[in-house]
């Protein structure tokens, strides 16, 4: 049995935005703040395989802490934006004080990205490339490019159970998909897909993320048993749910899904 926990559900500024005073941003500040939110990233747990951890934000140690884990067996990384790479400075330390070698899988078009930014990470760390696929466990792991708007491309993953043939899809960084690229987050039993603002005013080619009534639009013809939203922004109120259909839910940092 493998548990999903959301360990980050904000977007790459969190919540609360520093500079920033509005309503939610003003309640997250206080430590029980139910919309204080870290940057995004979930973890995956399993008897057998250990903890997975997917993208590797600036918050990193807090999350881990929060989570009461001393450490990581495997980390997976979506693309090179820092509220997805940022505590991979944070780990490289850990591994150095620990003495091991931290593996971090990723598309192969997204490790010299990595590289550039934090070149001294390699001592420490393996990277491996993954578009050929990865097996975790049960888990058979595909990830595929998807468009991110005016911050380029991101990617999404895959998992299919090889003993249940449980499907689910972690997709935080997407717009404006192609028909091809929304192949995979068909008919999958849970899609987590990042959404930063529930209706965005600005400019299309100034986004990189959909909204989440965009999210809800799509959701009709994709399908999925059940859709979390993360990677949302000072925007988002998770105590209203506006026009959510049941299936979809705003996901909170600490919650937990069995897969
Ligand atoms: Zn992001
Ligand atoms: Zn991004």
């Amino acid at each position: 049995m493998t548990k999903l926990i959301f360990r980050g559900t904000g977007d790459s500024q969190g919540v609360p935005r520093v500079y920033c005073d509005c309503g939610i941003c003003a309640g997250a500040r206080s430590p029980q703040g139910i919309n204080r939110r870290l940057r995004p990233s979930l973890q995956m747990s399993n008897e057998e395989t250990g903890t997975t951890w997917i993208d590797c934000g600036p918050d990193w140690s807090k999350q881990m802490e929060l989570a009461g884990l001393r450490g990581i067996d495997r980390l997976l990384l979506t693309h090179g934006h820092f509220d997805h790479i940022g505590g991979l400075v944070e780990w490289y330390d850990v591994c150095r004080w620990t003495e091991r070698r931290g593996e971090v899988y990723c598309p192969a078009e997204v490790i010299p990205e990595i590289h550039a930014r934090f070149p001294w990470l390699t001592s420490r760390m393996a990277f491996i490339a993954i578009d050929e696929g990865l097996r975790i466990g049960e888990w058979t792991v595909r990830a595929w490019r998807v468009n991110h708007g005016k911050n380029g491309y991101s990617y999404a993953f895959r998992f299919d159970s090889m003993e249940s043939g449980f499907k689910w899809v972690y997709c935080p960084d997407s717009i404006d998909l192609t028909e091809q690229q929304q192949e995979p987050l068909r008919e999958v039993d849970l899609l987590i897909l990042g959404t930063s603002f529930y209706k965005e005013p600005y400019a299309r080619e100034s986004r990189s993320l959909y909204d989440v009534t965009e999210a809800i639009e799509h959701a009709a013809k994709w399908k999925p048993g059940r859709m979390l939203l993360t990677h949302l922004s000072h925007d988002i109120d998770i105590r209203e749910r506006r026009a959510l259909p049941e299936y979809i839910e705003y996901a909170h940092e600490g919650l937990a899904i069995h897969v």
